[in-house]
């Protein structure tokens, strides 16, 4: 998927979100939401040289593109879980801070891996421990794609 559609994703998600669990309270956390949410979307295309966010920060795409192959462990389901685990069990423990904190983020990253099965390349979601890859149908850049990114912003303008 283009940088654009992983944008539109996250936000479709992230109003969904909002929708069922409410604003997350205060100024503060609601633009710590938003930040995290883009943040989450784009991080796990630092391992392809290509992306948008790679071109942003080439340093930091070189340096995940040293452990990490294009799809590979940066498009797992082990790193938003590890992340899960450690808001949910590790951060309250050690800090004072509301635990939906690293919520924005989390959605962002799964909405990253949610639209890239969903395309022909598809995803090993338990890579490195298994090489089953689930696909889609949908051509990064292609027609569907920007047909599907367009009925994302009808929704988002709608609902
Ligand atoms: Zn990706």
């Amino acid at each position: 998927m283009l940088g654009t559609t992983h944008l539109l994703f996250a936000v479709l998600f992230g109003s969904i979100y909002i929708k069922y669990m409410g604003t997350p309270e205060g100024l503060f956390l609601q633009i710590f939401f938003a930040a995290t949410l883009i943040l989450g979307a784009m991080l796990p295309d630092l391992d392809s040289k290509h992306s948008t966010i790679s071109k942003q920060h080439p340093t930091a795409s070189k340096m995940v593109r040293i452990f990490s192959g294009h799809r590979g462990i940066m498009h797992s389901i082990f790193i938003p879980a590890a992340i899960f685990l450690i808001a949910t069990y590790v951060i309250p423990n050690l800090f004072d801070l509301p635990p939906e904190l690293f919520a924005g983020f989390l959605i962002g990253y799964i909405s990253h891996l949610a639209s890239d099965i969903i395309t022909i390349g598809g995803l090993e979601l338990f890579h490195p421990f298994s090489s089953y890859r689930i696909r889609g149908f949908i051509r990064t850049g292609g027609k569907l794609e920007m047909l599907i990114a367009s009925l994302i912003v009808v929704y988002l303008l709608i609902f």
